[in-house]
């Protein structure tokens, strides 16, 4: 049983990092921006979009209450990779309990490091598709330009990957999130990985640190 954290400020890969990761030792992804973006049109999701537009992040009550529900489906009992979650103190906090009255625990947190200037380029030449895939418009090209090569699907622009919002999330990533690496450091758990390879190489030393 594996219980993984990938850490990271927004635009570091590790969305699609953890996917990766997720696929090679077999365990679930748990994305809340996955989640929170599928819940479109329902109560939660109109509220967390008010948010998630502004680069803001959803409040910690909704974060864990989410959380919790997930963590407890069968499929969790192998494992997960957790991405997105925790991102803030109080979830961490959370998210020990959580796991402790599960009788679980997390067993590793890695954290991707990439320097901030990378990030905003990044992250304004992301484009995303319903199926989930993920492209770079610089490194990562679909082969047809704004078609899906997975499933053909029309690509587009998050909304919360404008400049205003990315500048946005970077900012609350510092105050927010970026003390969640301390945090994790001192519980011994933290390893830092350089995210400005490729997304195989990266994947190779995730994949190889967590063997
Ligand atoms: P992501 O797909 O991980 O980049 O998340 C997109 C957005 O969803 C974030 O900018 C937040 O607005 C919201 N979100 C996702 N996970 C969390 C979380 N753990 N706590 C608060 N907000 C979150």
């Amino acid at each position: 049983m594996t219980n993984i954290i990938l850490l990271g400020p927004p635009g570091s890969g590790k969305g699609t990092q953890a996917k990766l990761l997720a696929e090679r030792i077999s365990v679930p992804h748990i994305s809340t921006g996955d989640i929170l973006r599928a819940a479109k049109e329902t109560e939660l999701g109109d509220r967390a979009s008010e948010y998630m537009n502004r680069g803001e992040l959803v409040p910690d009550s909704i974060l864990i209450a989410i959380v919790e529900d997930r963590l407890a489906k069968p499929d969790c009992a192998s494992g997960c990779i957790l991405d997105g979650y925790p991102r803030t103190i109080p979830q961490a906090d959370a998210l020990n309990r959580i796991l402790s009255g599960l009788d679980l625990r997390i067993d590793l947190v890695i954290n991707i490091d990439v320097p901030d200037d990378r990030l905003i380029t990044r992250l304004s030449a992301r484009r995303v598709c319903e199926c989930g895939a993920t492209y770079q418009l610089t490194f990562n090209p679909p082969k047809k330009e704004g078609v899906c090569d997975l499933c053909g699907g029309a690509l587009y622009q998050r909304d919360d990957d404008t400049e205003e919002s990315v500048r946005n999330r970077l900012l609350v990533y510092k105050r927010e999130t970026k003390p969640l690496i301390n945090y994790y450091e001192n519980l011994g758990l933290l390893t830092t990985i350089d995210g400005s390879g490729s997304i195989k190489e990266i994947s190779d030393e995730i994949y190889a640190y967590v063997q």
